[in-house]
């Protein structure tokens, strides 16, 4: 069969939201880079994010991030990765600038800043509620002029390849015509995002169905924190089957509150998100209820219409007017903190094997993520993954591709399903084994 993906890439890179593509871009111009998305390049979480980005707001905010960050990650966040991020946010936002992201900005020409649960002060950077939208689509545009950039939509990544424990590419199949292929590259990076598509309930598209983690465990690549899965307190409640929407936090930021059935307030809205779920959950409990209300109209009719048109016309087309009536929420899954261990260069334990985004666990977010450090997050480690990939030295034997045979991966359907329960079995086991830990101490 013809190889539709011939001859050695440079690199391969299975994921095409914020963190596939800000690698790309970053990449020396003459590497050979084969990009893949499991659906259409603009179906990724990072185009759905609405809150926004964080950026150190000043030298003299440094502290109180930090703080913020690592209060909200219940302190077992990595300092370092921590530091890393925080302070290479203002050359991050200024790329983004640079490629056109048009963050919005007050009367004088200054970024605006709103502000989500857990920060200490508003340093959140957005684009009305389509900041995912607004930093993802420039920069796919700009990865389309590349030339040296190769676009598979469709095309997912089922498994690695390895020999003498480098990472010597991927297998790949075209999901419209159903065929598979070996695709043989120098460096290989797992930026397929989050695990949502394994929950019922999610903010997450659902084919994000943590794949690169499954590829990992399969290949016994180190991975960490795999039970640390965020609920993201207020979703739209809804009896329908598929993706929950979100209404953002920065709606709480910007004044709404949270409502039980008596009409009264029973948390303080800007607590971090684990902390918020876990009040609205014994809420509903105690009325028996499948959902509390989030009221929007202390946030105002102008702000609402201009920071959230979309979450106003989402609830409108459900039939409520976020002005004037409150609308029913619930937590559902929203984020993944653990992943494919890596280092602060995006480095797996497996040679020639790079992960960055939401697939990677690098340790900035500890337990639990602070509020819009995500999307800075994935942005910084895809550059300096890029970095990584083109300084680290050459492969360990003859660098040749193996022989592989692809009738094992005849059968999608069945490794599909075996690669959901091996990452549900090991997120569960995680989870046993870190309350022995606690229970231990
Ligand atoms: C509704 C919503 C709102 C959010 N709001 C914010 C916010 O305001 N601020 C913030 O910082 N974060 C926010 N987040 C989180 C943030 O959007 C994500 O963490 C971030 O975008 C992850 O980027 P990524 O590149 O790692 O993955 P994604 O953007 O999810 O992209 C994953 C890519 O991998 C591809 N893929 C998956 N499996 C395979 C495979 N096997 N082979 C090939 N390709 C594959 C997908 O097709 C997709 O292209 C939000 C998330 C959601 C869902």
């Amino acid at each position: 069969m013809e190889n539709r993906f011939e001859g050695q890439y440079d690199v391969l890179i299975a994921g095409m939201g914020v963190a596939g593509l800000f690698c790309t871009l970053h990449l020396p111009a003459d590497c050979r880079v084969l990009l893949l998305s499991k659906d259409g390049a603009d179906k990724s979480d990072s185009f759905l994010a609405q809150g926004g980005i964080c950026m150190l707001r000043s030298p003299e905010d440094y502290a109180c991030y930090f703080e913020d960050t690592v209060r909200a990650g219940h302190g077992e966040n990595d300092p370092a990765a921590v530091e890393l991020m925080i302070r290479s946010s203002p050359a991050v936002i200024a790329e983004l600038v640079g490629f056109g992201v048009d963050f919005a900005r007050d009367e004088k020409g200054n970024f605006r800043r709103t502000r989500e649960g857990g920060h200490s002060v508003p340093r959140i950077l957005f684009h009305g509620d389509e900041t995912g939208r607004a930093i993802a689509s420039r920069l796919l545009a700009a990865v389309r002029q590349l030339p040296n950039a190769e676009i598979a939509e469709y095309c997912e990544l089922l498994d690695i390849v390895a020999a003498d424990g480098v990472c010597r590419g991927g297998i790949v199949r075209d999901g419209r015509t159903g065929k598979v292929f070996a695709v043989s590259a120098r460096r290989t990076l797992l930026a397929s995002g989050g695990v949502g598509g394994l929950y019922e309930n999610s903010t997450n598209y659902r084919h994000l169905t943590g794949d690169g983690v499954a590829v990992a465990l399969k290949n016994g690549v180190q991975t960490e924190h795999l039970d640390y899965v965020q609920i993201h307190p207020t979703t739209f409640y809804s009896e329908k089957h598929g993706r929950r929407f979100l209404i953002s936090e920065s709606v709480r930021g910007e004044g709404a509150v949270l409502l039980g059935a008596d009409g009264r307030r029973f948390c303080n809205e800007l607590l971090p998100r684990d902390v918020v779920t876990a009040a609205i959950r014994a809420q509903m409990a105690k009325e028996g209820s499948k959902f509390v209300r989030l009221d929007m109209r202390p946030v105002g009719k102008k702000t609402l219409r201009e920071h959230f048109p979309t979450i106003c016309a989402h609830c409108l087309a459900e039939g409520y007017d976020v002005t004037k009536t409150p609308v029913p929420v619930v937590p559902a899954q929203h984020y993944f903190m653990g992943g494919v261990k890596v280092d602060l260069w995006g480095r797996t334990s497996m040679r020639g094997l790079y992960a960055a985004g939401e697939t990677a666990c690098n340790g900035v977010h500890g337990r639990n993520r602070l509020a819009s450090n995500s999307l800075l997050e994935s942005l910084v480690w895809a550059e300096r993954a890029a970095q990584a990939m083109a300084s680290d030295g050459t492969e360990a034997g003859d660098g040749s591709f193996p022989a592989v045979d692809l009738s094992a991966y005849a059968d999608y359907e069945g490794l599909k399903e075996g690669y959901a329960a091996a990452v549900r079995a090991a997120m569960q086991k995680q989870k046993q084994e870190q309350g022995e830990r606690e229970a231990k101490s």
